[in-house]
């Protein structure tokens, strides 16, 4: 990932995002630092970058000449024709065939409150540009024609932007593909799931007096799952009541639809495993929207309410899970979607482990992206290595190389499944499909997948496991693909 940083002090961020972390992940080249220094782009010959405001009051004003063409030498457009993109940098296409901006952020304290969400929003972009504002800030004429997006890190006025623009390259970063050795932690710390994380202990068993929680010893990994959450709850609700009370208002929710658990499992786990937002809950209607895959999921009593509840819809959607057929016409005329296919949903309840017979089954590591977007052609290989990144996909191995593989998709689904010709018929599929439930189990969640109707092999082999599938059918829906001129 790519960031490019607008600002007076180029030194102060290159100084600030060498060390520890960050440091390593530009050493090896998983992200890249690049700070401009405004102040080579004014046309006064006197270097001068900042003049008084007009109008009077405090202070002064950075001139809009220099922020402008220091944006423009880095994203190598004018605002005029700026619809050009990285793809259109890397030639893979004529200016006027392509269409998105590079994102710029103004970090000022009149923006939206950054947040954990927004940097995991931020990650999947490949290139950002910071503009860090000085004095009394910029003229707002070129902040009109080049931001896309206004961001403060917090209610407080600082004296510059480059601090907030180093606050939040820093959260970004953690959660790009490579940057954090052990990535599934971003998944489970501070303000994931609306919950702070829980108290930890490292050696020694006692220190000053004070032992380490027994249970954390005990190797049970249900039971330490489990105690971490209510270590997690008891903590929010202390410190942070707010964000607390998200949390109830989520798992009341995923309560109701516990009635339903077969069918509505898709919703309850995507909520659970703090993804989506509840747009809309009153009954049996419910509507949640999961701003990171663009997918909304949908249970209605009727179709009256059903329409009612799509304007609440973020426009950006690009997937719908219709747990009714009755709702698939008006979502596909609202978003100009298409339904691309029907599934049945199982899921796992029981607590106890699934067998897994073969033995060689192991977490990927990035290395192994080349061979998954080799042999599973249904995804980007940038997908593929985000997967891995969250530490979700794992790998049968045979005579130390992969054969197979298995995956959480993003919305929560176990999928991704794969063995090679040769290993096949030998359960190394169902041992794989088992395993990764089974660290599911021990995350505290419960596994769920979804299977399309007519693969009656898929369901058979589940029913073998001792899932539960759905007697309810769900709809999976997608926006129709662009028709090419
Ligand atoms: N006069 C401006 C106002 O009231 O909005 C504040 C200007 S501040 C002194 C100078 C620069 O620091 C801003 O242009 C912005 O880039 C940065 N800055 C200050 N506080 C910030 C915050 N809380 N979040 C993000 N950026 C901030």
């Amino acid at each position: 990932m790519k960031f490019h940083i607008l600002t007076l002090f180029p030194e102060m961020i290159m100084q600030g995002l060498n060390t520890s972390i960050i440091g390593r992940a530009v050493e090896k080249n998983i992200l890249s630092i690049n700070a401009v220094d405004i102040r080579d782009y004014t046309l006064d010959k006197h270097g001068k970058v900042d003049d008084y405001p007009y109008g009077g009051g405090a202070g002064m004003l950075m001139q809009a000449q220099p922020v402008y063409d220091a944006w423009k030498a880095v994203t190598g457009v004018s605002s005029m024709s700026s619809m050009v993109t990285a793809d259109h940098e890397k030639g893979l296409g004529a200016p006027e065939q392509v269409s998105r901006k590079i994102r710029t952020i103004y970090v000022t304290p009149q923006g939206s409150t950054f947040d954990q969400k927004m940097a995991a929003e931020l990650a999947k972009e490949e290139e950002l540009v910071f503009l860090c504002g000085h004095y009394e800030g910029i003229d707002e004429r070129v902040l009109e024609e080049v931001v896309t997006d206004y961001i403060s890190i917090g209610d407080y006025v600082l004296t510059g932007g480059e601090l907030p623009a180093m606050v939040m390259i820093d959260a970004i970063s953690r959660l790009v593909p490579g940057v954090l050795n052990n990535s599934v932690s971003a998944e489970t710390e501070s303000f994931h799931n609306d919950l702070l994380e829980y108290p930890q202990y490292s050696r020694p068993e006692e220190w000053h007096g004070k032992k380490v929680p027994k249970v954390l010893m005990s190797g049970n990994h249900s039971k330490i799952t489990e105690w971490r959450l209510e270590q997690s709850k008891e903590r929010t609700a202390k410190r942070r009541p707010d964000l607390y009370k998200k949390y109830q208002h989520k798992m009341q929710v995923v309560k109701r639809l516990a009635k339903n658990k077969r069918s509505n499992i898709h919703i309850m786990e995507n909520l659970s495993r703090g993804k989506g937002e509840v747009l809309f809950a009153e009954g049996d209607n419910v509507l949640v929207y999961d701003k990171e895959c663009k997918m909304a999921m949908l249970t209605v009593k009727d179709r009256e309410m059903g329409e009612r509840l799509l304007e609440l819809v973020p426009e950006e959607v690009q997937l719908f899970i219709a747990s009714q057929a009755f709702m698939n016409d008006a979502i596909c005329s609202r978003f100009d979607f298409e339904v691309f296919h029907e599934c049945y949903q199982s899921c796992s309840t029981q607590r106890e482990l699934h067998t897994v017979k073969y033995k060689d089954i192991r977490t990927l590591d990035l290395d192994s992206v080349p061979y998954l977007a080799e042999h599973y052609e249904h995804e980007t290989e940038g997908y593929l290595r985000e997967r891995v990144s969250a530490g979700v996909m794992f790998g049968a191995y045979a005579d130390e190389r992969i054969v197979g593989f298995v995956g959480i998709h993003n919305d929560g689904s176990t999928g991704l499944l794969y063995v090679e010709e040769a290993y096949r018929r030998e359960g190394i599929g169902l041992s794989l499909v088992a395993y990764c439930m089974n660290r599911q189990k021990e995350w505290g969640y419960i596994p769920y997948g979804h299977t399309f109707v007519e693969n009656q092999k898929s369901l058979a082999l589940q029913e073998k496991m001792g899932l539960y599938v759905a007697k309810d059918t769900i709809w999976w829906l997608q926006k129709r693909p662009q028709k090419q001129e």
